[in-house]
This record gives structure tokens, C-alpha cells and sequence, in this order.
């Protein structure tokens, strides 16, 4: 994360990988438009794929600086909408492409608390009040992973690979010629510059953001959620709480929230849902014209600590110390916000530009893309590659 004062916050985990400064080519095989974990796992792939193919990450401010560096880092099954024809075993894929990456982020699969308010399982361990008793009603596949372990490890997987990775550099418009060309605002040393890149194919993964560039505004919503960590509980307080199985939760009925342990025995939860800005600037800097017509909203300007965001933390931490007794003096450390984009159906977007075949999107996981976004840039790797189709859903 970039510096203790972000307007989003910063969550209670670091980014311990920076890539290392590249001048920007004119020309590459294949582009990929953001660094979060779908576009680093694609890049991963795609060198480990095709070494002999150029391969470009770029990214409008720091890798992980998304949804993916902000993540509550549960690693679910499947997707938002439930499993999808032909999607295969996530977690499993993702503990092998983690492991083939050699990226070790604590990756845990203990299972996951369905937390509800009704029917709940006999001897649940927690029993919480929150709008009614909230309870354990089943265990569902899923665990804990380190989101700024898994971002980092993606990108030290990828750049020896070969992948060039830029940060501060934005995509601002694409062209649909042959070759693809991208227009970039790109901050050297503090100062901007415009340039052109072309690219044979390009993967954008840019999720909640440059909704015009990825052909998804209109079709989706982007909203910022919101996630606090607590200072490290006591064995006591956990166990009186129902935390020591160290399970992960969410809650199948509303008002929804999740949470899971840090290795700290600090606590997150997460919940709340605000709404993005929408004025067209630049995501990190001064725009071009170019920007200002089709680039998205200054998001990353957005201060959460005010307005609708800081109401929502206040009503989140008040739930969290009145869940149960023996939280109720622990201390609020972290509080942050990162973009979730809701999709139709709840279903991920996968397909093609509609503007060029030469162009992939692959976006949307409603609030449900640790494990599914690292899974599906493996595939969307081997896609651009022509050795997968796309999926139909
Ligand atoms: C608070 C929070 C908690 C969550 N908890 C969970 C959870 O517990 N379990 C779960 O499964 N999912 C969870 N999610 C969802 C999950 O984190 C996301 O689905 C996943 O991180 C998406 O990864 P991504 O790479 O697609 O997007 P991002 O990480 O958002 O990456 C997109 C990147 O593109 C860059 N970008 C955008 N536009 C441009 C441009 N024009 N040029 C260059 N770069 C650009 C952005 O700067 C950004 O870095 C949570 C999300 C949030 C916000």
C-alpha cells in the first residue's frame, strides 16, 4: 500500500515486492490493464506458458492496490452465483497455481462458518447478536489466505518470468486497429507523459474501474465495501467468542457481514456497501482529454474517512463490539475500503471485447474473487494463448 494516510486506508498487511522500473515498450505480444490478482496471475501464466511471447502489466497506481491488496482474503468455492458449467474445482486450482508459482501466502482450508438467523446447527460455536442471533448454520469449503502475500508472490512470480510489470501507468483509451493501441498516461519521476504502446492481444483487468475501457458501464455496479481489523485478541476472548477454530465466517442473511482471524489473533470484519464516485478523471493523476472523456472516475481520490463511508465504518464498529461480551473493548486498529463490481446474476464476466476478438475482459466477481480471480487469469492465460476457449456464462 502506498503511504499510512490513503484516502481508502490501509489494511493490516503489506506489499513487500515493488517491480522494478522498465521503460515503457512500444510494442508487445500481449498487454494486460491492471495489477491485482486477476492480470498478475494472467501474466504468471502467460510466461510460464509462452516465454518466448513479450508480456506488459500495466498498472494506473501500485500493484494490489485494488480490490485484491484490500481484500478480506477468504478463499472461497466456486463463484458469487454458485458453480458455473464447465468452471472446475477452484480452490483446488488455486492451491496448485499457488504452488506452482511458488507463492507461499499462508493458504488455509479449514473450512468457512455460514453464519445465519435462523436454523442454526446444533452446538454452534459462536452465537453472536446482531440483528437476532446470529449462529453457525453449516461449514462450507474455503480459508484464509495473506491478500499482500498472494499479490506479492504473483509478481515476483511473473517478473522473472519475464513480464514487464508498470506501475503508475494508466491505460486511458484503446484504439481497436491491428495491431490493439493503447494510450497511456504514464508518471515518470512525478511528471506525466503520454504515450502509445501497441499490442497484438490485450487482457483487461480492471475490475471496478475504467468501466468505459472494459465495456462494462451501464451492465454492472461498482461500490466500495469496507473492512476494519482489531488489535490481537486474547486466547480468552476468542474462545468465549467462538473464534479459536480460527474459521472464517459470512453471513447468508442480512444485514451482511464476514470476518476472519489474522496470524496476529487480530480480528477483520468486513460489511457496508458505498457508492463510487463518478466524475471522469484520471484514476491517480492529471487527466488528458483523452481521460477525462473515457477513463474512470478519480476513485483512488475518494476519502472514506468522511461522508456516507465514515457513517458505515461507525455502524460497522459498533456491531463488532456488540456482537458478543468479550468484544466489546477491542480496540479498532486498521479500517479500509477497496471495490466490489456487481454483475448481473451475480456471474463473472468473461469474454470477449466487443470491440476486437484480440481483446478479453475478465471482471466481476461480486465480492467473491480470492480464490475465483487467480483461477480464471490461469485460464484467460491459456485463452489469449488460443489454447482455451472462453467459458459461455
Ligand atoms: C474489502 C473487500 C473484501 C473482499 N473480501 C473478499 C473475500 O473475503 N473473499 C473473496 O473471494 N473476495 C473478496 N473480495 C473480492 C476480491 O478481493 C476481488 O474480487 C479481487 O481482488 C479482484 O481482483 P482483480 O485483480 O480482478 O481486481 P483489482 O484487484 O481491483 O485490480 C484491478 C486493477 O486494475 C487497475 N486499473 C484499473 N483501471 C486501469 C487502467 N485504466 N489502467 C491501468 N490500470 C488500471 C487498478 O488500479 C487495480 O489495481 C473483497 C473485496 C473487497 C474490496
Amino acid at each position: 500500500m502506498s503511504g499510512k494516510t490513503h484516502p481508502w486506508g490501509v489494511p493490516p498487511w503489506a506489499i513487500d515486492f515493488r517491480p522494478k522500473p522498465c521503460v515503457l515498450p512500444d510494442q508487445v505480444d500481449l498487454a494486460i490493464v491492471g495489477g491485482g490478482f486477476t492480470g498478475l496471475s494472467a501474466a504468471a501464466w502467460l510466461r510460464k506458458l509462452a516465454p518466448e511471447k513479450s508480456v506488459l502489466v500495466l498498472e494506473a497506481s501500485s500493484i494490489g492496490e485494488g480490490a485484491s491488496g484490500r481484500t478480506g482474503g477468504l478463499a472461497l468455492a466456486d463463484t458469487a452465483a454458485g458453480p458455473m458449467p464447465g468452471l472446475g474445482d477452484v480452490l483446488a486450482g488455486y492451491k496448485k497455481i499457488l504452488s506452482a508459482l511458488r507463492v507461499d501466502a499462508g493458504l488455509e482450508l479449514p473450512g468457512v462458518y455460514e453464519l445465519g438467523r435462523s436454523n442454526p446447527a446444533k452446538d454452534s460455536p459462536i452465537c453472536w447478536s446482531d440483528a437476532g442471533d446470529l449462529q453457525v448454520v453449516r461449514t462450507v469449503p474455503g480459508g484464509p489466505v495473506d491478500p499482500g502475500k498472494v499479490v506479492a508472490g504473483l509478481a515476483r512470480a511473473a517478473e522473472p518470468a519475464g513480464a514487464q510489470i508498470l506501475e503508475h501507468t494508466e491505460v486511458h483509451v484503446i484504439e481497436y486497429s491491428n495491431p490493439l493501441r493503447l494510450r497511456v498516461g504514464h508518471k515518470v519521476r512525478g511528471r506525466f507523459q503520454q504515450k502509445e504502446v501497441r499490442a497484438a492481444q490485450i487482457l483487461l483487468a480492471t475490475n471496478a474501474f475504467s468501466l468505459e475501457l472494459s465495456d462494462l458501464r451501464g451492465a454492472t455496479q461498482p461500490k466500495l465495501t469496507l473492512a476494519l481489523a482489531t488489535a490481537p485478541l486474547t486466547a480468552a476472548q476468542l474462545k468465549a467468542s467462538g473464534l479459536s477454530s480460527r474459521r472464517p465466517f459470512y453471513t447468508i442473511d442480512l444485514p451482511y457481514l464476514w470476518g476472519r482471524l489474522l496470524e496476529s489473533n487480530g480480528v477483520v470484519f468486513g460489511a457496508g456497501l458505498v457508492p463510487m464516485p463518478t466524475s471522469g478523471a484520471s484514476l491517480f493523476g492529471k487527466p488528458s482529454q483523452h481521460a477525462q472523456k473515457f477513463a474512470s472516475p478519480n476513485l483512488y481520490r475518494f476519502d472514506v474517512r468522511k461522508g456516507e463511508a465514515e457513517e458505515s465504518f461507525r455502524w460497522l464498529e459498533s456491531r463488532v463490539h456488540h456482537l458478543h461480551p468479550a468484544l466489546k473493548s477491542a480496540r479498532i486498529t486498521h479500517r479500509w475500503a477497496g471495490p466490489i463490481l456487481f454483475t448481473e446474476g451475480m456471474r463473472p464476466i468473461f469474454r470477449r471485447h466487443p470491440q476486437s476478438e484480440n481483446v478479453i475482459v475478465l471482471a466481476g466477481y461480486n465480492g467473491h474473487g480470492v480464490a475465483l480471480s487467480v483461477y480464471l487469469g490461469q485460464w484467460a492465460a491459456e485463452a489469449l494463448l488460443g489454447r482455451r476457449s472462453l467459458p459461455s456464462w
